[in-house]
This record gives structure tokens, C-alpha cells and sequence, in this order.
């Protein structure tokens, strides 16, 4: 291990008890994954001293990097066995897309912009994440060749689940998005539907903050 290295794996054990483990969260494979995935390689040069705040961080083009302990309960919040086929909308920087890697058997990832996709897409090869297939294109379409999912994560806020991601999601699999309503303000709440026949069981979890679902591709 490079003294760097070392010094990211203490962060990394740093974030886990203070961020993770301190508000409440279980020991297991999400929080043995936010342990080992290197954050600072997905966040931009000028950011890697802040690589494991408990903040959110600036990408490109005004997207951001969730904050850990966000990306963290996303994670567990789906459920996972392990043996699941994940889908997720928005890699961003395709840390999430890394640490869903660790607890699912494939991810498939779409992100509408094709620069940030460039990015991630590299940086994910050089970790040599093998299970992880990304698109660009509108994720809110979903990606039909692969349905049914074992658990959707969208990570941009919306309305509503897009209707589409809903048809993908597999018996007993949940979605884990984002969503804003009118009656909040501006408050975005983190919901977790999940599927029991042809209905949707809707959980409110927490208020968070997320860049918005678009349209199309750039
Ligand atoms: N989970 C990411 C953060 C994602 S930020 C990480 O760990 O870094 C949200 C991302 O969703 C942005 O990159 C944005 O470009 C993307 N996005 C927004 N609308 C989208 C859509 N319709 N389809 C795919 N990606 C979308």
C-alpha cells in the first residue's frame, strides 16, 4: 500500500464508524463496500482532500457526488441479497455505481450526459468493476432488455417514479428515488417503493437534496 493509499483506507474506516455506524446503520456488506470503495478516485482532482466528507460534491456541469452516508442508505434500502440484477438511473461519477457493484451480481447504469458517462466509465475500468454496464441514454426509459430488476436506484429527483421503471422492477424488488412534492416546499424526500403484485408499497424515508431528473441526453 502507497502512503496515499494507507491514508485513504483510515478515511474510509473514519467515514464508516462516524458517518455510517454512528447514525444508526448496521454493520454488513453496504457498509463493508463503503469501506473499501477508493471515493477519492471518482471525485474530481481539486475535491480529493474533501473525498470523504459527510458532505455532497461537486462533478462536472454542475452535477454533484452524493454524500456518503446518502449513498450508504440508497444502498441498504434496496434490500439486496447479493444475487440481484440492479438498475441504476444517473452514474454520475459511478461511485454509487461501484458500490452497488459490491453488493449485486450486475448493474446496469444510465446517465444522460455523455461526458460525465466518459468519465466514470474510465474510471470504473481501472478498478476493474466487470459487473457494471452502462448506457447513455434517458434513464427514465429504463433499460428493457435486461427487466426485471432485483432493485432500481434513481439518483435524480422527480415527480413521480417514471412509469417505465416501475414495469422493470422484478416481484418483491424495490425502487429507491428521490422524490419532490408540492406540499414540502422545496423539501425532496427519499421514498422506497416497493412492488407486491401489481401494486407499489410507498415508504418515506428522509429529506434530501438531488439534481432533477431531465429529459434526453446532452
Ligand atoms: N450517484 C451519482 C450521483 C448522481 S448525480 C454518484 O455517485 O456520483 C445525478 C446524475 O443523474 C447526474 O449525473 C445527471 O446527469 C443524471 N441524470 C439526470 N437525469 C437523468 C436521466 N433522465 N437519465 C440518466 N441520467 C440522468
Amino acid at each position: 500500500m502507497t502512503r496515499g493509499e494507507d491514508k485513504a483506507a483510515r478515511e474510509r474506516a473514519d467515514m464508516v464508524r462516524d458517518q455510517l455506524l454512528a447514525r444508526g446503520m448496521d454493520p454488513g456488506p453496504v457498509l463493508k463496500a463503503m469501506g473499501e470503495v477508493p471515493r477519492e478516485m471518482f471525485v474530481p482532482r481539486s475535491h480529493r482532500s474533501a473525498a470523504y466528507d459527510d458532505a455532497p460534491l461537486a462533478l462536472a456541469g454542475g452535477q454533484t457526488i452524493s454524500q456518503p452516508y446518502v449513498v450508504a442508505r440508497m444502498t441498504e434500502e434496496l434490500g439486496l441479497r447479493g444475487d440481484e440484477r440492479v438498475l441504476e438511473v444517473g452514474t454520475g461519477s459511478g461511485y454509487q455505481t461501484a458500490i452497488l457493484a459490491r453488493v449485486a451480481a450486475e448493474v446496469y447504469s444510465i446517465e444522460r450526459d455523455a461526458l460525465l458517462l466518459g468519465r466514470a466509465s474510465d474510471v470504473l475500468a481501472r478498478l476493474a468493476y466487470d459487473t457494471v454496464h452502462l448506457r447513455h441514454g434517458d434513464g427514465r426509459l429504463g433499460w428493457p432488455e435486461e427487466e426485471p430488476f432485483g432493485g432500481i436506484l434513481v439518483a435524480a429527483v422527480g415527480r413521480e417514479p417514471p412509469p417505465a421503471l416501475l414495469a422493470q422492477l422484478g416481484p418483491g424488488a424495490r425502487l429507491v428515488m428521490p422524490l419532490k412534492y408540492d406540499d414540502t416546499e422545496d423539501g425532496e424526500v427519499l421514498v422506497r417503493l416497493e412492488r407486491r403484485g401489481d401494486s407499489f408499497h410507498r415508504t418515506p424515508l428522509f429529506p434530501v437534496r438531488f439534481v432533477p431528473l431531465l429529459a434526453g441526453t446532452r
